[in-house]
C-alpha cells in the first residue's frame, strides 16, 4: 500500500519587545543570572494584574497580515490550565477561541519545484514559560526570566505531505518574521521553535490518521529528520497491523529518532477559560490598516524586483532574498556597480561559503559591507586582481573588515597588468619555448597555454588574460 503523510507545524517565535508580555521586566535576561529579571507578575504573585504589552500586539497583527490573515475586531485572552514547575501561576495566559488573527496562508516551493499554498490556521500571542534544569540525581533548577517573554504562535494547517515541504515551510516562516524584524530567527537558543503534527493515511484517502506531535527540534536540519522519522515509523507500526498512538514524541539528536515523552492532551484537559484579569482585545481597523501600510516588502516581491532592476536569474534573486540581511547586501552592492551579476555571484559563492563555514548568518556578521565588497569587483574587472587573489583578499576581509585596497598592498596581491613591464618577460618566454611556439603556430591554440604557463613562473603577479593576449601578438608580430 502507498502511503502518504499529513503534516501541519506549530511554530512558536518570541517577540523582540523591550519588555515582557504582561509586566515591565526587561527581556535582557539572555547571559544574565537565573532570576534576575523576575517581578511579582512574571513570578505568578497572587493579587497581582497583568498588563498586556502593545508592541507585542503590534508585532503580532504585523505577522498575521504578512501571512495573509485577517484580524478580527473582537479577540480574547484565555488562561491555558497546567501545574509545571517552570509555570509559577499554574497557567499560561494564551489564546484559545477567539484569537488575534486567522485564515492565512504562505505560499511555498513544494516537492518536485511546483508551488504549493500552506494554509495558516491562526497566528495568535501568549506567553512564555520558565526553564527547568536538572543539574544532579534528586533536584532540579528552575529559572524565571523567560517566564513571561512574548511568544507569537503560528498555527499551520495540515497542508504539508512530505519532511521536506515542512522544512522549506518553516524556513519561510522564519524569513518573513526576519523581513519584519519581529524575532531573532535564532534556532539554538530556542527564540525561535517549531513542533510539527505528523500522520499518515493511504494515498486517496481523505480521512486523517492518528497523529503524533514531535517536539525538540532546534534546526531546519533535525525538522527534517524528525519528520521523516516519524513518517517512517508510523508507516512501519500500520503496516504490521498496529495502532498509532496519540501522544507527545521528543527528537533525540543522539540516537536520531524520536521517543514517546507523553501522551497527548486534548484542549478539554487545560480547562481553558477567559483570561478575568485582561479586557478583550478590540482592534479598530484604522488601527490594523495602519500597520498594513507600513509592512515592508518581503522575499517573493523583492525576489521578482532585484530579479528585473539587476538582471539576475530568477533562481538566483530568490536564493538572494531568502534572508533581508543578504538581500540588502546585494542591493546596496549592485547599486555601485554597473551591472549586479557579479554582487550575486559573490554573494552567493564566497560570502555564503564563509556563513555557512562559522555556522552563522547573514544577519550576523558585520565585517562584509557593500562598499568594500563593490571596491573587489571593481579590481577584478579592471584586472588589478586575479579571481584567485580575490578570494584570498575576500577570505580576509570577511574575518577582518579591513579595507580592500589595504588588503590586497599588505598581501601583495595586486595583479601585473601592464604591458610594457610584461612585454620583456613574454618575450623570453617565447624564445625559450621555440617548440609551443611552433605548435601554436601550426594552429594547435592550446600550446599557447604552456607559454602562459611560463611566463606565470616568472612572474606570479601577471594578469594571465592579458598575458595570454600579449603572447598572441607578439607571436603574430614574428610570423609577418
Ligand atoms: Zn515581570
Amino acid at each position: 500500500m502507498a502511503w502518504e503523510a499529513v503534516i501541519g507545524l506549530e511554530i512558536h517565535g518570541q517577540l523582540l519587545t523591550k519588555s515582557k508580555m504582561f509586566c515591565g521586566c526587561s527581556t535582557a535576561y539572555a547571559d544574565t543570572a537565573p532570576n534576575t529579571h523576575v517581578c511579582q507578575v512574571c513570578a505568578g504573585m497572587p493579587g497581582v494584574l497583568p498588563v498586556a504589552n502593545r508592541e507585542a500586539i503590534r508585532s503580532t497583527v504585523m505577522t498575521a497580515l504578512a501571512l495573509h490573515c485577517s484580524i478580527p475586531a473582537f479577540s480574547k485572552f484565555d488562561r491555558k490550565n497546567y501545574f509545571y514547575p517552570d509555570l509559577p501561576k499554574g497557567y499560561q495566559i494564551s489564546q484559545f477561541d477567539l484569537p488575534l488573527s486567522r485564515d492565512g496562508y504562505l505560499d511555498i516551493q513544494g516537492d518536485n519545484g511546483k508551488p504549493r499554498r500552506i494554509g495558516i490556521t491562526r497566528v495568535h500571542l501568549e506567553e512564555d514559560t520558565g526553564k527547568s534544569t536538572h543539574p544532579g540525581e534528586g533536584y532540579s533548577l528552575v529559572d524565571y526570566n523567560r517566564c513571561g517573554i512574548p511568544l507569537m504562535e503560528i498555527v499551520s494547517e495540515p497542508d504539508m505531505r512530505s519532511a521536506e515541504e515542512a522544512r522549506q515551510y518553516f524556513m519561510q516562516v522564519r524569513s518573513v518574521l526576519l523581513y519584519l524584524g519581529v524575532n531573532n530567527g535564532d534556532m539554538s537558543k530556542g527564540c525561535l521553535r517549531c513542533d510539527a503534527n505528523v500522520s499518515v493515511r493511504p494515498v486517496g484517502s481523505s480521512t486523517l490518521g492518528v497523529k503524533t506531535e514531535v517536539k525538540n527540534m532546534n534546526s531546519f536540519r533535525a525538522v527534517k529528520l524528525a519528520i521523516d522519522y516519524e513518517i517512517a515509523r508510523q508507516i512501519e507500526i500500520l503496516e504490521a497491523g498496529g495502532r498509532i498512538a496519540q501522544e507527545t514524541r521528543g527528537w533525540v539528536e543522539a540516537t536520531r529518532g524520536t521517543v514517546s515523552q507523553r501522551s497527548k492532551e486534548d484542549s478539554h484537559d487545560y480547562r481553558y477559560f477567559p483570561e478575568p484579569d485582561l479586557p478583550p482585545l478590540v482592534l479598530e481597523p484604522a488601527y490594523v490598516e495602519g500597520i498594513r501600510a507600513t509592512l515592508p516588502e518581503m522575499a517573493p516581491e523583492r525576489a521578482s524586483r532585484l530579479a528585473r532592476q539587476f538582471d539576475l536569474h530568477e533562481v538566483d534573486a530568490l536564493q538572494i532574498t531568502t534572508s533581508r540581511a543578504t538581500a540588502d547586501l546585494f542591493e546596496n552592492t549592485a547599486a555601485l556597480l554597473a551591472s549586479g551579476r557579479e554582487a550575486a555571484k559573490w554573494i552567493l559563492g564566497e560570502f555564503q561559503r564563509l556563513i555557512n563555514d562559522h555556522g552563522i548568518e547573514a544577519e550576523e556578521q558585520t565585517t562584509v559591507r557593500p562598499q568594500g565588497l563593490a571596491a573587489l569587483i571593481r579590481m577584478v574587472e579592471a584586472g588589478q586582481l586575479s579571481t584567485t587573489a580575490a578570494k584570498t583578499v575576500f577570505d580576509r576581509y570577511f574575518h577582518s573588515g579591513e579595507d580592500i585596497t589595504a588588503i590586497v598592498n599588505t598581501m601583495g596581491l595586486q595583479q601585473v597588468s601592464d604591458r610594457e613591464t610584461l612585454e620583456p618577460i613574454a618575450l623570453r618566454a617565447i624564445a625559450a619555448n621555440p617548440n609551443a611556439v611552433a605548435d601554436y603556430k601550426r594552429g594547435k591554440t592550446q600550446a599557447l597555454g604552456r607559454i602562459v604557463g611560463a611566463v606565470m613562473k616568472d612572474m606570479r603577479s601577471a594578469n594571465p588574460a592579458l598575458v595570454g593576449e600579449l603572447l598572441r601578438e607578439l607571436i603574430d608580430r614574428q610570423e609577418s
